[in-house]
């Protein structure tokens, strides 16, 4: 039976059997056992499918894995232990050293560090442009051997909503497939796939897991784009992989030649899994996801609103508001709601800004973003403080940028706390 999104998010990926477990179990067992040794060797030979080690596949990993899919819309999904690591195997599946990708500069700086200095180490060079230019310099981006375009559907921290139809008919154009981070706006508020993406990655430490319990990450493939029809330019798709039998990721699995490379090559050699604990806690978030976004949403768009009639206030950034730059786009992609986090600076000094954090009573100072719990987090005195003013403005972060999380208590009660700490100034 066909099932919507909401039935989805509690349903999806498990079905218990007679008398099985109506939670999804917890397979905290690192290896799986069989009766015989034929049985095991039938395995290897991928005559037979079946668990054996849990850095390959675990049945809980696998149930949160199809969930995810199954939200998304995808034909397969992997979960990994951190956004991270899912970023980087989204990329690493197809470009290798001599290759190159281009990249949305407004990205999350985690991602910007690991494009930028740490792939350019493994020879996968990228070039970011900034996704409001016109097409022609887009375009000029691209060269022989880029492999893909890479942007977050709503940026951290700027809250940049990204052109998805756009970008994926500007990467179609050049033969390589869209990825698109879909992190903030999760598939509650936009699925990419719909606007043409080709994979989507997560950061599933935010908003699905929703209550700061784990860090993890998912890479989801649309099993859309024809490899094929690039077979020049994604050999490790369309040719034998000798590391795995000598075969040939999309003749042997179609529709899933990507997302299986993903498990069985990279996986297998880089083995960045979630531990099955941390997929449990996951999917508990999962079970309440279509709940908590519209509240997350209804709440910052009071708060956002809140901000833009303040006095104190100097700026606010978010795709909410009518007056924002990116309310089209919003209005276009993510119609039922963005996210819960906004931006915004306070008239007056850095200290001011630090001052008024310090007299917060529950909404807190932490890292994290988008969970149940309203936060906050001042990048020129913690992410970026090693930064002069002018360096953090090159950087593209305002001095005064505050990066508040609204979650989801009592919105009067969220307001009053940054009234009162505001009127200690
Ligand atoms: C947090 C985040 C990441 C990185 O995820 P981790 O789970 O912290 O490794 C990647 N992309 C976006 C948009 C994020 O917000």
């Amino acid at each position: 039976m066909k099932k919507n999104l909401g039935t989805l998010c509690i349903h999806g990926g498990w079905k218990p059997s007679k008398g099985e477990p109506q939670q999804l179990p917890i397979y905290q067992s690192t290896t799986f056992r069989y009766e015989t040794s034929e049985q095991m060797a039938r395995l290897f030979d991928l005559e037979d499918e079946g668990y054996f080690y849990t850095r390959l596949q675990n049945p809980t990993n696998d149930a949160v894995a199809a969930k995810i899919a199954a939200l998304e819309g995808g034909v397969g999904a992997v979960l990994t232990s951190s956004g991270q690591a899912a970023n980087f195997y989204a990329i690493f599946n197809i470009c290798q050293a001599g290759d190159h990708f281009v990249t949305s500069n407004t990205i999350y700086g985690g991602t910007f560090n690991l494009f930028g200095v740490t792939m350019k180490k493994l020879g996968i060079e990228c070039t970011f442009v900034d996704p409001d230019w016109d097409d022609e310099r887009i375009h000029a981006a691209f060269r022989d051997n880029t492999k893909c375009f890479f942007g977050e559907t709503i940026s951290n921290p700027g809250g940049n909503v990204f052109d998805i139809e756009r970008f994926a008919r500007i990467a179609h154009s050049h033969g390589v497939p869209l990825i698109v981070d879909n992190t903030f706006a999760t598939p509650v508020n936009c699925r990419p796939f719909e606007w043409g993406a080709d994979i989507v990655t997560h950061s599933t430490t935010k908003y699905m897991d929703g209550h700061a319990t784990q860090v993890g990450g998912a890479v989801v493939d649309s099993g859309r784009f024809d490899w094929d029809a690039e077979a020049g330019r994604f050999p490790g798709l369309t040719t034998p992989d000798e590391s795995y039998h000598g075969l040939t990721y999309t003749k042997a699995f179609g529709r899933k030649a990507y997302v299986t490379k993903l498990v069985s090559q990279l996986m297998r050699d880089l083995g960045s899994i979630p531990s099955p604990q941390n997929s449990f806690l996951l999917n508990l978030g999962l079970e309440t996801l279509h709940l908590r976004m519209p509240r997350h949403c209804e709440n910052a768009m009071r708060v956002a609103q809140w901000l833009e009639d303040n006095p104190r206030v100097a700026w606010v950034n978010y795709c909410g508001l009518p007056s924002n730059k990116y309310y089209p786009l919003a209005q276009k992609y993510l119609p039922n709601g963005s996210c819960g986090v906004i931006a915004f600076g306070l008239k007056g000094t850095r200290e001011d800004a630090i001052h008024f954090m310090d007299n917060l009573d529950f909404v807190s100072i932490v890292t994290h973003v988008a969970d149940a719990r309203t936060c906050v987090l001042h990048p020129a005195s913690h992410t970026h403080r090693q930064l002069s003013d002018e360096q953090l403005l090159e950087a593209g972060v305002a001095p005064d940028l505050i990066r508040l999380s609204v979650g989801l208590e009592d919105v009067d009660d969220i307001i009053a706390d940054l009234q009162q700490a505001m009127s200690k100034l």
